[in-house]
């Protein structure tokens, strides 16, 4: 009964947040009243944030440790990996096509005069970064010192390391098991707190819906409508029926099923734009309401929060071919193979955390010789578009750990 209102608390914090947001933008930033609900908001906000990252670092550790270690019981181990992965680059994949499809079909941007943008593009310092350093720092950021990897909350090393980890628990067997019932208790506790700090969720997706309407810059939306519908309509496209379809297809849950399950994570995913942030959220949801079992979660759900991101593929995917129409380079279909594979990289890449698909951006413009300071053009509006493209990232995941549970057992019975 208790869940039920909190599902209920947060659909309303969210409600009136958003209704709250649009209040003060009429009121107009100078005002008073604006500016002290806006201080508020800012402090709520962030304080939830800083609450959820507080727990993440021992939750991803732990929660893989124990996830890896579990599958001896199954024996199930190379399967969860393997199928975890597949579905990770076949969900990316789908939606980096449906983004390039409608980019070609919509050309958002062609109509567009460049010049509109001069100066936003005058005032931007470009990292350079090609494909090869890319890809260098990402696999130097794979192994690192544990202790640095918790302390700076490195999520990607934690995960690296926590596999490892839960590997050698699997191989140690029962010599370990003090270690490993350690580990259990530990993540028992952590997801204690988890449940404490989702009782403030209301009042911070309040608070950060607040902040995100009531600070949007309408007129510089209605500039880049074409862009902003284009990217908006693939990834609902994406989440409203892609994902869903997969999900009912494999494993017979319906869309109101999932939505019921699943709307705590897709809310806060929303309000944070962060999958990092939303991770034990989505966590809980996936163990509490739609009853994946914690050894398939604890691996699925950790590993796609900082891999498996659809949706900021698809944003690559339409944001690398909008520059394209405004600087009128017309891609080749060699080059859109390129943009393809770049995206996925990018997206994979891309620590969940808010913008960070815009800054991995820089790979895929790159890889087919755009400028890349043209990322100051999307700047404005990345704030609204990284709400959708978190809660479809998050959405893919919570989607993959049933997907894969259905799989293993598949094979176990
Ligand atoms: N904010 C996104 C996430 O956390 C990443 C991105 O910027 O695309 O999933």
């Amino acid at each position: 009964m208790r869940q039920v209102s909190l599902n209920a608390q947060i659909l309303l914090g969210a409600v009136v947040g958003i209704a709250l947001g649009f209040g003060f933008s009429g009121l107009g930033q100078t005002s008073e009243i604006t500016q002290t609900g806006l201080y508020v908001a800012k402090l709520i906000g962030t304080l939830f944030i800083d609450l959820l990252r507080m727990v993440l670092i021992p939750l991803v550790f732990t929660s893989i440790v124990v996830g890896v270690a579990n599958l001896r019981a199954h024996r199930q181990m190379n399967r969860v990996w393997q199928v975890t992965l597949c579905y990770f680059f076949a969900t990316m994949a789908i939606a980096v096509v449906l983004g390039l499809a409608a980019a070609n079909l919509f050309q958002p941007g062609s109509g567009l005069q460049i010049a509109m943008f001069q100066d936003a593009i005058q005032g931007f310092q470009a990292t350079q970064m090609s494909l090869g350093d890319f890809f260098a720092q990402f696999l130097r950021s794979l192994f690192q010192n544990p202790i640095a990897a918790l302390a700076q909350g490195n999520v990607l090393a934690v995960v690296i390391f926590a596999l490892l980890l839960g590997i050698a628990l699997v191989i140690g067997g029962e010599r370990y098991r003090n270690i490993l019932a350690l580990m259990q208790e530990f993540l028992e506790l952590i997801l204690m707190l988890v449940g404490w700090i989702m009782r403030l969720a209301p009042l911070g997706i309040m608070a950060l819906l607040l902040q995100l309407v009531a600070t949007q810059d309408a007129q510089l939306l209605s500039t880049m409508i074409a862009f902003v519908a284009v990217v908006l309509g693939a990834t609902l496209v994406h989440g409203l029926i892609v994902l869903p379809l997969i999900l009912y297809l494999t494993t017979g849950v319906t869309p109101y099923q999932f939505w019921l399950g699943a709307r705590e994570a897709l809310i806060t995913a929303v309000a944070t734009s962060s999958s990092a942030a939303t991770l034990p959220v989505t966590l809980r949801c996936v163990e509490q309401h739609l009853h994946v079992k914690r050894d398939v979660a604890g691996f699925v759900i950790p590993v796609g929060a900082t891999m498996n991101m659809d949706g900021t593929a698809l944003y690559e995917a339409v944001a690398a071919l909008f520059i394209a129409n405004l600087v009128g380079i017309e891609l080749t279909f060699a080059q859109q193979l390129i943009v393809f594979l770049t995206a996925m990289l990018a997206a994979i890449g891309a620590p969940g955390i808010p913008s960070a698909g815009m800054v991995t951006m820089v790979v895929v413009l790159q890889s087919v010789g755009l400028p890349v300071e043209a990322i100051a053009i999307l700047m404005p509006v990345d704030r609204l578009l990284d709400t959708f493209r978190t809660m479809v990232n998050v959405e893919g995941d919570m989607v993959g750990s049933l997907v894969v549970q259905k799989w293993v057992t598949k094979s176990d019975g």
